[in-house]
């Protein structure tokens, strides 16, 4: 509080003290005197008589009564016939005495607010009212003063000053508007500076002005808004947002919050009102409703975690994708090690990628994400049960594809080996001289080797290094033909059904080695319902969207044929099918199974440009879908009756080229012994020598088709063809990966000679190939 160190001017409110007597009071009526001194002596204010020269000086102090001792803490004695200046010093002593002595003059009581001095000191706010009597002695006027301590009220005035300048400053610098109106709202109580700010019209537009303020509302919002101010007596406030046109034409939002004020008896008294500037906001609140939108609709399950690992957010995918996980609550299905991952996340500000987690047969992987600054974290699933699926069908045929290079490598070697074993025993059993022990050993060499061969040739067949000797057929006839024979193989408890609802599905292909494939399926079917069952074969043509094509590394969109067989057996598990197609694996007894069947199912819809899927689940039944490639013209010509029997020697010279010895060594002996006359090459170029040569002579060419050196048996068959047109051409090989594929087209009946062979297949093809009309 300010310190009261001086006279404050008139309060203005002039108290005539009536009833009180005063007025009539005399110094020489010493009875009324005393009468009087007694009344105040009891009185609660401080009371004084002074007596003040008329002249100048402070005046001397008659008498003071108990309360003013109290309230200044003098007695009685230490005041009375003193100078007043004890009790009121001060710079502003003279204008108080001035004032004090324009009281007197006028003769009228007045009331001053001064500052009083203590014996000790100190000093309070005082309120004097000044009586002047009537009576003068001598030029001396005496005058009563009754004193109250108002140092609370003024106190209180100091404080309420103070407040106000403080509600002044702030509302002053206020951003938000601050507003009041007459009920009516036609005028503008109030309006603090904000409103130049804001809207950019000085604030004095406003008071003159008072239809300014719903003018510069933007059109599209004035119905609105002015209904809320309209309506305001009955609603008795409101909050509205709405956009207004600035002075300079700027379009800028408010958020206008009103309230009718009204009497203790309910009557209203004004509209009072704050607004501020939310346009800053709106572009904010928008750009969040838009940003809102990401994870809303966004596809992909996302959400949000806090540092404790509790789920904040998810969005409608990732409820989604609960359900389908058979889930309940959303959470059931995050990671168990979440609140692990989210603590390290936000510990080292690094995300954590991929945390590919199995639910049943489905994958889903996670990623979590710090969010700089806050303890959230951000996390996203997505399933990829799909890419997991196809990367383990890539690296099966990877695999399937290394291994069949291996296998396919041993075979051919042995194939050439197994040529010559076979070749030289049935040479020796055709001899007359051994003895029938002889003969039956021989025999059993016999039997080994042909073992053997088949076993090589299922390998050739899984590693697609066969001959292929295509020709169109339809396949669904050549299924029906076979049934037969399947049902043999099948047995009684077996019922097997074959269908082609689409009718012929004609293909090119090898039809011997498709006629394996049936077969190869039907056997491993029936290994699986050893106490019987069905097995239907159903021969289709399949359209193959490029989604499923997708699913499958070796399948591609389009129209295929497509070979199913459906069993009712005991079916495999994951694990099995997995490794079905590789060869040598088996889940069968030993002798029982070799693991070959299906490896070379593989390999041949491989070499076919074909692909297998297989769909199995222990206990409920296996099925195989095999595709092949439709073939580009239909079927046309009948196939071919039973060959005759012919004779199986000849006169015929035969240029027989072949690099291995042993081998040439044995075509040789064989052709010799049925009387054809043998020329041998090595090689290309010393068979082009010996054509050279012997040209005239040379009725046919028996050649291997892979040999060392620049010349293969197709480029010396096809220069021997261009000198010779009509020369008679047999190729032999144990696999030509090299030419498979290519223009040339084999045919076992005419042209070709697969290893390894018996003499009696040799001779068969070499004399029904010379007898061959060209
Ligand atoms: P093998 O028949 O000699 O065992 P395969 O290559 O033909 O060799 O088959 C490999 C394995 O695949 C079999 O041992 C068997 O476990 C499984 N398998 C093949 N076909 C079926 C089927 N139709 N039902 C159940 N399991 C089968
Ligand atoms: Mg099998």
């Amino acid at each position: 509080m300010k310190k009261p160190d001086d006279i404050l001017p008139p309060t203005g409110s002039t108290k005539v003290l009536t009833g009180r007597g005063l007025e009539s009071f005399s110094m020489d009526e010493g009875g009324h005197l005393n009468l009087i001194l007694e009344a105040i002596g009891n009185a609660q204010e401080g009371y004084l008589i002074m007596q003040l020269e008329a002249s100048s000086g402070p005046g001397k102090i008659l008498h003071i009564n108990q309360s003013f001792c109290r309230m200044t803490g003098y007695v009685l004695e230490e005041l009375t016939g003193k100078d007043s200046s004890l009790l009121w010093q001060g710079p502003s002593l003279v204008s108080f005495l001035k004032a004090l002595r324009a009281i007197i003059a006028d003769n009228q009581p007045a009331i001053r607010q001064l500052v009083c001095h203590r014996k000790d000191g100190s000093s309070f706010w005082a309120e004097l009212e000044v009586v002047p009597l009537d009576k003068a002695d001598r030029g001396k006027k005496i005058w009563v003063g009754i004193l109250h301590d108002i140092s609370d009220r003024k106190q209180m005035e100091q404080t309420l000053v103070e407040s106000q300048m403080r509600l002044n400053g702030l509302l002053n610098s206020l951003s938000d508007l601050v507003w009041s109106m007459d009920v009516d709202q036609e005028h503008f109580i109030y309006l603090n500076p904000a409103a130049q700010r804001i809207f950019g019209y000085p604030v004095e537009d406003f008071f003159h002005n008072p239809k300014l303020w719903r003018s510069i509302i933007q059109p599209e919002d004035r119905d609105a808004a002015t209904a809320a101010f309209d309506q305001i007596l009955t609603t008795g406030g409101f909050e509205i947002d709405y956009r207004i046109v600035r002075s300079d034409g700027e379009v800028r939002w408010l958020r206008n919050k009103a309230h009718v004020i009204c009497d203790p008896d309910g009557k209203p008294l004004h509209v009072d009102g704050l607004a501020n500037d939310i346009t800053s906001h709106k572009s904010v609140e928008a750009r969040m409703e838009r940003m809102a939108n990401f994870p809303q609709f966004n596809p992909n399950p996302i959400y949000e975690l806090t540092a404790e690992g509790e789920l904040t957010y998810f969005n409608e995918p990732a409820g989604v994708l609960a359900k389908a996980l058979g889930a309940e609550k959303v959470e059931d299905i995050l990671p168990s090690e979440t609140n692990k991952i989210v603590i390290e996340c936000l510990r080292t500000g690094q995300s954590k990628l991929r945390v590919e987690l199995p639910y049943g047969d489905r994958t889903i992987s996670w990623s979590f994400f710090p969010i700089p600054n806050t303890k959230i974290i951000h996390c996203y699933a997505g399933e990829i049960t799909e890419r997991i699926r196809l990367e383990a069908q890539l690296r099966q045929s990877e695999k399937l594809k290394s291994v069949g290079q291996l296998a396919g490598g041993v075979a051919h070697d042995f194939n050439n080996i197994l040529t010559i074993i076979q070749g030289f025993t049935n040479l020796l059993l055709s001899r007359q001289d051994f003895d029938d022990d002889a003969i039956d050993q021989l025999k059993q060499v016999a039997a080994a080797a042909n073992k053997a061969a088949d076993l090589t040739k299922q390998l050739l067949m899984f590693s697609r290094r066969q001959v292929l000797q295509t020709k169109n057929f339809n396949l669904n006839l050549v299924v029906t033909d076979l049934a037969k024979m399947l049902e043999r193989l099948l047995g009684e408890d077996i019922h097997l059904t074959v269908k082609s609802p689409d009718g012929d599905v004609p293909i090119e292909a090898d039809q011997g080695m498709l006629e394996q494939v049936v077969v190869n399926l039907s056997s491993n079917a029936r290994d699986a319902m050893p106490r019987g069952g069905v097995l239907n074969l159903i021969i289709r043509k399949v359209e193959i969207s490029a989604t499923t094509a997708s699913q499958h590394p070796d399948a591609r969109p389009g129209l295929f044929a497509c070979l199913t067989a459906v069993d009712t057996g005991f079916g495999m598990d994951r694990q099995t099918i997995s490794r079905v197609f590789e060869p040598f694996f088996t889940t069968k007894l030993p002798g029982k199974g070799t693991g070959l069947g299906l490896s070379t199912v593989y390999g041949i819809v491989k070499q076919h440009e074909g692909w297998v899927v297989v769909e199995s689940e222990l206990g409920k039944g296996t099925t195989f879908n095999i595709y092949l490639p439709l073939a580009k013209v239909a079927v046309s010509i009948p196939q071919g009756e039973a060959q005759e029997k012919k004779p199986l020697g000849g006169t015929e010279t035969i240029l027989v080229v072949e690099d291995e010895a042993p081998v040439r060594v044995l075509l040789r002996s064989i052709l010799q012994s049925v009387g054809y006359k043998i020329i041998e090459a090595k090689h290309g170029l010393e068979a082009l020598r010996m054509w050279d040569e012997h040209r005239n002579e040379i009725d046919m060419l028996l050649t291997d088709l892979v040999m060392p050196g620049t010349i293969n048996g197709i480029d010396l068959a096809d220069r021997l063809l261009s000198d010779e047109p009509e020369l008679k051409v047999i190729y032999s090989s144990g696999y030509s990966a090299d030419v498979v594929g290519e223009k040339m087209s084999f045919d076992a009946g005419t042209n070709f000679l697969p290893k390894p062979y018996t003499p009696a297949q040799l001779l068969r093809l070499v004399r029904s190939s010379l007898d061959a009309k060209s």
